[in-house]
């Protein structure tokens, strides 16, 4: 299985990290053993800093595709979770300055911490879900996925162009504005429509 993530995927978030808006969807990918499942507790690794919860929306691939025509993308997932993209914040930055790729930044061990999925038919408009992230019971993200600059349809065409997607891929969509460091002693909550989705204490 393949885990795509993709990079400012929300105006207001690019903006707070000083990125330029991208014209084309930002891809990177998490290794299968990013995966962090059943409200385990996240143990801090001790190369970064500085770390970063990101709060996304997750997309569940179902059907397997090449070249996916805009009006068929909507055939390819059927159903959402909530994720955690952790991202070592230091290391990034370093990363970028020198050009290089992001993968031991974003794709460490247990960097990603997922939700069980919902299926979109359970979801009142699967094209806008509304989701929040708390840190101690703080509200400390909220998003709507109406407000991606690339919705669900355009990241399956533009994936599919370059990948085979495959029935249980995931795509980590993006997060909205609001990320910042977490530290051991921290709790992470994650909503869908106001649900709680995901658990995440920081060991
Ligand atoms: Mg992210």
């Amino acid at each position: 299985m393949k885990i795509f993530c993709i990079g400012r995927n929300y105006v207001d978030h690019a903006k707070e990290l000083n990125n330029p808006v991208p014209s084309e969807p930002l891809v990177f990918m998490k290794p299968n053993t990013a995966l962090l499942l059943a409200n385990r507790p996240f143990y801090f690794p001790d190369f970064t800093n500085d770390l970063h919860y990101e709060g996304e929306i997750v997309l569940r691939i179902c059907k397997n595709g090449r070249s996916v025509q805009p009006e068929f993308a909507s055939r390819y997932y059927d159903a959402v979770a909530f994720g955690i993209d952790f991202t070592a914040r230091d290391l990034q930055d370093k990363l970028k300055a020198k050009g290089q790729p992001w993968e031991i930044a974003k794709g460490f061990d247990r960097s990603g911490p997922l939700s069980n999925f919902i299926s979109l038919e359970n979801l009142k408009d699967p094209q806008d879900i509304h989701f929040q992230l708390k840190k101690n019971g703080n509200l400390v993200q909220d998003g709507h996925t109406r407000d991606m600059i690339f919705n669900f349809d355009t990241l399956i065409v533009y994936l599919s162009k370059f990948f085979t997607i495959q029935k249980g891929d995931y795509i980590f969509t993006g997060t909205p504005a609001g990320v910042g460091p977490v530290q051991i002693g921290d709790e992470l909550e994650g909503f869908i429509e106001g649900e709680k989705m995901l658990h995440c204490a920081i060991k």
